[in-house]
Formats: structure tokens, sequence, C-alpha cells
């Protein structure tokens, strides 16, 4: 009897990728393996205070994957199912990612191996403070070492949590709020920084559906308007991405979440989908929706547009042959395997990876950091100022020509730089360069073959670039 070979794991897949583009940069091979290792993986095993009296042992862990830039930056993942392995690849992809969107970082990762779901708040707070600790004591904290985020199972609540342990082992270090990203507003954070990766995800979309020839090839008109989108997960990049595609003229037909799916070719409102499942406790049933009980079935429904924004290894060998999305946009971190991938390369699906598309949360996780430093709102001081300038300006074309503007005319003449449109528009324009190199890349080295190996392979030549600038490998 013969056996297919086992699958790979998450981390085999990111080195997969790593070495299918590391092989067209010309690089020597020990530049290659040391941007390739994870420079440095702690795991502490620490106690925590049950309710009851009782003494837990939570495992957690923090990889700093490279360091060829500082502070190392990724988030924080709650999750039962997390190991050591799963956070070396999610620190690995932050290396990446950060080269591709020029975010001056290396790439980190940290975990704690709880269900955060079934945990009570008190409990949740124990945890993030004592995993708080553990980091300091080792140096893995720090607005210049290291700097921590939301992922999977934490949110702005845990950021607020580790900024407040870390002040106050701290006392008086002036820039101690830049420790830790993806805070709330009133405490150090920035205005769109929660959605910063739905949004990222939907520039980035929209960069790709702007490619007439791309568009044209797969069989779809060019543009947003009216694309057929299914999103898995509904946290916070799948509610995101399915608000901002909504928003941009795209239909969701679908949402996808553990417990099922539900379909409506008509469209989904995603608000009017999370006040259902708060109110009955799932997703199903949503009226004027088809459900369907199997999420997994959801992913290979027809469509235009698949966002996996949940888990990695959801688009496997398995049900890579029957997915019909023309173009994936990654959410996720790792949602297809290299296996998937090489069937979706072959049915020529568009894959706009991980490294790229979903690069918009660390991105404005960088301005956050910025205003930390800075101890400024983006817009503060030359707000005023611009709009007076812009009003100067209109009216001395109204004198000249002797037309007048309307309010709405001058609304968009004259925009208002606060801080939430400041971000917006650096995310933007992040996207959109990043977008322009990848697809350079590409047209340069048509060998390349896809999005995601030219983001791989223009982070790698970015860190080589680093390296080799610091003399280590003359
Ligand atoms: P989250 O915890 O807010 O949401 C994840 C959601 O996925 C949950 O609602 C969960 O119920 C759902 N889910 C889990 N398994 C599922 C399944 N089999 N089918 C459908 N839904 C499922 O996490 P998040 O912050 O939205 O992160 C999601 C993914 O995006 C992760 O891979 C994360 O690493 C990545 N990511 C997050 C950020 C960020 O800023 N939060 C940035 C970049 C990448």
């Amino acid at each position: 009897m013969t056996m297919s070979p086992a699958p790979r794991s998450f981390e085999d897949n990111v080195t997969f990728y790593f070495d299918r583009a590391a092989a067209f940069t010309g690089h020597p091979k020990g530049l290659l393996d040391q941007i390739r290792a994870c420079n440095s993986v702690h795991a502490f095993q620490f106690p925590v205070h049950q309710a009851d009296g009782r003494i837990e042992v939570v495992r957690g862990w923090r990889a700093e994957h490279s360091h060829h830039k500082l502070p190392t930056k990724g988030g924080i993942r709650y999750s039962a199912a997390v190991d050591e392995s799963e956070v070396k690849a999610l620190a690995a992809l932050m290396t990446y990612k950060c080269a591709v969107v020029d975010v001056p970082f290396g790439g980190a990762k940290g975990a704690v191996q709880i269900d955060p779901h079934t945990r009570a708040v008190e409990e949740l707070e124990r945890i993030t403070r004592r995993y708080t600790h553990e980091l300091a004591k080792k140096n893995l904290i720090g607005p210049g070492l290291d700097v921590p985020a939301p992922d999977a199972g934490t949110g702005e609540r845990e950021m607020a949590w580790i900024a407040d342990t870390y002040m106050a082992l701290n006392p008086g270090l002036l820039d101690a709020m830049a420790c830790v990203t993806g805070k709330p507003v009133t405490q150090g954070g920035i205005r769109g920084r929660k959605e910063a990766t739905g949004r990222g995800l939907v520039y980035a979309l929209r960069g790709a559906c702007l490619q007439t020839d791309d568009m044209r090839s797969l069989g779809l008109s060019a543009g947003l308007d009216g694309k057929r989108v299914i999103v898995q997960g509904l946290g916070n990049v799948g509610y995101h991405a399915a608000r901002f595609c909504r928003e941009q003229g795209a239909t969701v037909i679908a949402i996808v979440v553990p417990e099922g799916a539900i379909l409506d070719v008509k469209g989904l409102d995603e608000d009017a989908v999370v006040e259902h499942r708060k109110r009955t406790g799932s997703i199903l049933e949503f009226p004027g929706a088809t459900s369907i009980s199997r999420s997994v079935d959801a992913l290979e429904l027809d469509c235009d547009v698949l966002v996996p924004a949940a888990l990695e290894n959801q688009l496997t060998a398995d049900n890579a042959p029957r997915i019909r999305a023309k173009i994936i946009l990654e959410g996720a971190n790792g949602p297809t395997t290299a296996e998937a991938d090489e069937i979706l390369r072959a049915k020529g699906t568009l894959v706009i990876p991980d490294i790229y598309a979903n690069a918009g949360g660390v991105t404005v996780s960088y301005f956050e950091w910025l205003k930390n430093l800075s101890h400024v709102r983006f817009g503060r001081l030359e707000r005023r100022l611009q709009a007076a300038a812009g009003r100067r300006l209109l009216h001395g074309i109204e004198l000249a020509t002797g037309k007048f503007f309307d309010d709405t005319d001058r609304a968009s003449l004259v925009p208002v730089a606060d801080e939430l449109s400041i971000v917006n528009s650096g995310l933007e324009d992040t996207m959109v360069t990043a977008y322009q190199d990848i697809r350079e890349a590409l047209r340069r080295q048509p060998a390349l073959r896809d999005l995601r190996t030219a983001a791989f392979f223009t982070a790698i030549n970015k860190i080589a670039r680093a390296y080799l600038e610091l003399g280590i490998f003359p």
C-alpha cells in the first residue's frame, strides 16, 4: 500500500515559500540561512491563581525571528491549540511582512496556550499581566526591544493590560506606551488600528482588481464593484474585511464561522449578522439566508473572491481542487498550505498572499508606535493651518474665476487632516506602493510566477540588503 506523504506543518509551509522564492535571488546560502532562521524562541510556564484558589500552570512563548531591524514586532495569540512551531511560523511571516510593506521592524510572535472564550475576564487579566511579567523579566518587551500587538484571541483590552503592566514595572519611562500597539485610543492607541487589517485587505483587493489584464485572464471585470465575496471568520479581520468589501461595492454573499455558514447572493450585512449571532448564539438561520451546517463546505461555493480570515491551513490539498473562487485574499496568516498553493497556481487562481494582504495591521501598529514616541496625535499641529491654507486657495480661485464652490465641493477640496484620515491615507499609500513593488518584481521576472513568490522575493532582497549594509556578509 502506498502512503501519501504527511502534509507539511505550518512552519514547513513558510520555509517552503521562503526557499521557493530564495532560489531566484542569487544570495549566498549562508545569508539566506540567516534570513530564514528563527533567531530566538523563549518558552515559559507560569502559575496563575484560579478564582477557586487552585493554581494552574500556563504555557506561553515569544519567538523573535529576526533582529535585522529593531524593535521586533508581532502579535500575541491566545489559543488552546497553539504550539511552539506555530509561533515560529507566525514570527517568520512577520519578518517578511514588515519587509514587504517597508515597516522597519524585525518579526516576532507570542502566544499563550489557553482558550480565551472559556475564561472569565478576571482570569484573562491575571494571565495577561503575568505573561507580560515573563516578557519583561527576559527583556522581551520594550519600545526599542520587542513590541507586541493583537492577534487571534486577543484585542484592545489585552493590549491595555500589557501597557499598564509594563508601565508599572518601568515607572517614569517616557516612551513606555510604545511597548505595545493595538491599544484602545484612550490608552495611547491610534484611530484606525482596530480596523486596519480589514481595511488594508480591501485596499489590496481593490489594487489587484484594477489590473485589467489580470482580471481579463480570470474572466472578471476590472474593479471591485459587484464582485461576489465569501469571508471565513467573523473576528477582527473577517468582520472588517466584510465591512469594507461591502462599502466598496462588492457583495458579501457568504460568511463562514465555526458553527456553519450562511449564504445570500443578494448580499449580507455584517452588522446585522453579528447582531443575529449575539441574539441567537449562532450565525445560522439568519433571516433570508440559506444555512450551511458544515462550514468547510462553504469555502467551495461559487464566488469571485474568497477571504480566509480565521486560521492557518484552511485551504489544503484536499479542498483546493474544489475551490471555485478566482481570487484568494489571505486575511489570515498561512491559510493556504504549500500543497494547496501548487494546486491553485496550476488552476490560475490569483492568490493575494498573507505577507502582503494582511499587512495593514502592522502598518498602522507602526504609526501607533511613532505616535507614542512623538507623544502627539497625528495632525494636531498642522490641521488648522492646512484647512486655512486650503480655504484661502479656494477663495483665490473664486475671485479669479467668478465661480463659487458649494459646501460639498469645499469639504472634498479641503479635506480635514485629522488622525484617522492621516492614518488611512498612510495605510492606503503603503498598500498601493507595496503592491506595485511586488507586481513589478513579477513583471521583471515572470519565472517567479505568482504574487506570493514575488512578495517573498522582494522581502528576502530587502532583508539581505540590510544585512549586507551591516557588513556581516561582505
Ligand atoms: P479573532 O480571534 O478576532 O477572529 C478569528 C475568528 O475566526 C474567530 O471569530 C473564530 O471564531 C473564527 N474561526 C476559527 N476557526 C474557524 C473556522 N474553522 N471557520 C470559520 N471561522 C473560524 O482573530 P483575528 O485577529 O481576526 O485574526 C484572524 C487571522 O488573521 C489570524 O490568522 C491572524 O494571525 C491574522 N491576522 C490578524 C491581524 C490583526 O490585526 N488582528 C493582523 C494580521 C493577520
